[in-house]
């Protein structure tokens, strides 16, 4: 397994015509480039919840997934270099073909088990993994030490040179953390992946404790969580074709269009100057049919 080098970590201009003609700039912070499958936010999310867990003495790391998540893929690799064991507690009936992603976590030495999709939604954890010895991460690594791992993100950047930082929102820790790092004359704007999930911006403001340097969009979910439109896929492969930035359609598909529209519609006013997270995800677009998307 190839190893994890926050190194590659760039900052790309975008050279957008969209932008330009406004008077924007925008960049791309490219956290996918850490690693081919431990892309971007998860590994910063993990870090904190990993260094307790040694702290404490556990040996065995539980989380929770879907079939192609990121966060199972993420867990599962860092629990790896770590020398740490791994459970991957998955959404569904076990199927008769899994997921590259999870032949992936298998193959790092991640125990999966599978539990119904009503057990998944109440959150029931098998007896057998209710163990003492076990420490659990939240799905997605909601939570706040989750937080303070996506704090260090702008880290990797020149954090002052913005007055925009741009991100997808899921359970919306990455966002709380880049809240929590920006300056207070910085805005964090957040693209919501899910639909109507009017619960995120009460959770961005409990994670993040600040309150008034944000902005969540809820416009540009195609219809929700990995859902997806054609209008996305079209848009994804152009920005592709201008400016070489691959995006999954999860998360940072969603939110290149996003910004994008926002941008057209004048949200941002001129000479601002953004800073896109590419919080990585690229694994998951293997689950779409062959040709979809033309990187
Ligand atoms: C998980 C994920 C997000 C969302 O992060 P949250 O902290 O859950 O809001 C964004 N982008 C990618 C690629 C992800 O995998």
């Amino acid at each position: 397994m190839q190893n994890l080098n926050p190194h590659n970590i760039t900052t790309d201009k975008l050279t957008v015509s969209l932008f330009t003609e406004k008077n924007i700039e925008a960049s791309v912070l490219r956290l996918d480039k850490i690693h081919p499958v431990i892309s971007g936010n998860k590994w910063f999310k993990l870090q904190y919840y990993i260094e307790e867990a040694k702290q404490l003495d556990k040996r065995t790391i539980v989380t929770f997934g879907g079939a192609w998540s990121n966060h199972i893929i993420a867990t599962a690799v860092v629990c790896k270099f770590n020398n740490l064991n791994s459970i991957g507690i998955i959404r569904g009936e076990e199927p008769v073909q899994l997921s590259s992603t999870l032949i992936q976590t298998q193959e790092v030495g991640m125990q999966l088990v599978f539990i119904s999709r009503t057990d998944y939604g109440k959150k029931i954890i098998p007896k057998h993994l209710q163990k003492d010895e076990y420490y659990f991460i939240s799905e997605g690594g909601f939570g706040q030490k989750g937080v303070e791992g996506a704090a260090t993100i702008l880290d990797h950047c020149v954090k002052e040179s913005y007055t925009h930082i741009c991100c997808a929102a899921g359970t919306g820790t990455m966002m709380a953390g880049l809240i929590k790092a920006v300056l207070p004359s910085q805005q964090v704007i957040g693209i919501s992946v899910l639909k109507n999930n009017q619960a995120l911006e009460k959770d961005v403001k409990f994670l993040a404790g600040k309150t008034n340097n944000f902005r969540i969009s809820y416009d540009y979910h195609f219809g929700g969580y990995a859902k997806y439109q054609l209008a996305l896929f079209s848009f994804m492969n152009e920005f592709y074709r201008q400016t070489n930035i691959p995006s999954d359609f999860v998360y940072t598909g969603k939110l290149f269009y996003g910004v994008s529209d926002l941008a057209k519609k004048n949200f941002f006013s001129p000479n601002s100057k953004l800073l896109i997270i590419h919080s990585g995800g690229l694994q998951g677009n293997a689950s779409l049919r062959k040709g979809t998307l033309i990187f």
